[in-house]
């Protein structure tokens, strides 16, 4: 980040409904002694919103606030940290308070755009496809990157028309997200920790609570009429004709088809939104996907099956961190 403007920390902050996404550049140790920043890397670390503390605590440990040349010890009064997310707003009197620095906060929609137009521009093998649990690098063609609809799925899900650089448009979104998967996955699961809730998917079957076409058909029937068998007809749908408690059933047999049945519907959504606005190529952001592959799979195979084939679904190796990323971008020159 050679070009940093003086006033600028070399971090920014996305605050989001359920997790603080923190990208900061930490320069090489012969740059931290001449306290010029030339050289060095990108870093990028989550904390949950609500344990706020520990995301403070990072940043003075770290001594963040201290940019470039001020190893000093004392934070610069003039310094801002560039901030998204809704967060930034309600939480700008904490910074204010603990370190006597001013939140710059910048529009979420801006950030999330500039942060994946700066990825899928400039990085190279961010964007990948993924099926079956493989990664493919898409190639991004510079002349015939744009329209894009980028589909962002944190706590809610927003999708958002990309036509160039800052050129873009919020078309909708839906309050249906990862936070009320999670919400509910916590619940009946008793998980509190994402990975873990992931991996318990992993070893779930959904066949226990969904049903499927076969189910509500017969198999004959299916044949007969050529109806594919296996085809999803209602989330959690076995559950109504059974006798079953929720305790009778397994975690892993909730996690998996509580996580399928919103990926499918977020996937849906983004299908028909995408139709809408003659988009081909889909890209997906947000710590939902945490780059776990079924996910992946699940939201692929949902687009390829309802546009036949003519769209893609694509993700981005820094999924989570677009707004974070695009906050701090907007402290170059
Ligand atoms: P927001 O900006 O609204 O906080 P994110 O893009 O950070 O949104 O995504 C948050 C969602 O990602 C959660 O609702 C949950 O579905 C998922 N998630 C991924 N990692 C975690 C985690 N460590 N803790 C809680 N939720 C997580």
């Amino acid at each position: 980040l050679p070009n940093q403007s003086s006033d600028g920390a070399l971090l920014a902050v996305d605050i989001g409904g359920t997790l603080i996404k923190l990208v900061y550049f930490e320069g090489n140790e012969e740059v931290k002694s001449h306290g010029r920043a030339t050289g060095g890397q990108l870093r990028f670390v989550k904390f949950q919103t609500s344990r706020l503390d520990e995301c403070l605590e990072f940043i003075r440990s770290k001594r963040l606030l201290y940019g470039r040349g001020l190893d000093t010890g004392s934070t610069s009064m003039n310094v801002k940290i560039k901030a998204t997310g809704g967060g930034a707003f309600k939480f700008a009197d904490v910074f204010k308070e603990k370190f006597g620095v001013s939140l710059d906060k910048l529009d979420e929609m801006d950030t999330v755009v500039t942060g994946a137009n700066f990825l899928l521009k400039k990085i190279p093998n961010e964007s990948f496809t993924c099926m079956h649990g493989k990664r493919t690098p898409v190639v991004v063609n510079q002349q015939n990157l744009f329209p894009y609809l980028l589909v962002n799925i944190g706590s809610g899900v927003s999708m958002i028309k990309v036509m160039g650089n800052r050129k873009f448009e919020r078309v909708t979104g839906t309050h249906i997200g990862g936070g009320t998967m999670f919400g509910l996955a916590k619940l009946l699961t008793g998980c509190t920790r994402y990975d873990d809730f992931l991996k318990l998917s992993q070893q779930g079957d959904n066949l226990v609570l969904d049903l499927i076409v076969k189910d509500i058909c017969g198999e004959l029937v299916c044949q007969k009429q050529g109806l594919s068998a296996s085809t999803l007809a209602s989330s959690f749908g076995k559950v109504l004709s059974s006798r079953r408690k929720l305790s009778d059933y397994k975690a892993e047999d909730l996690a998996t088809t509580l996580l399928s049945a919103f990926t499918y519907n977020i996937a849906q959504v983004s299908f028909l939104v995408a139709s809408l606005l003659r988009l081909k190529r889909v890209y997906f952001g947000g710590s939902y996907i945490r780059g776990h592959a079924s996910t992946m799979d699940n939201i692929s195979y949902a687009i390829d099956f309802w546009s036949k084939g003519q769209m893609h679904a694509i993700f981005l190796r820094h999924e989570g961190f677009l707004g974070a990323l695009g906050a701090l971008l907007s402290n170059l020159n």
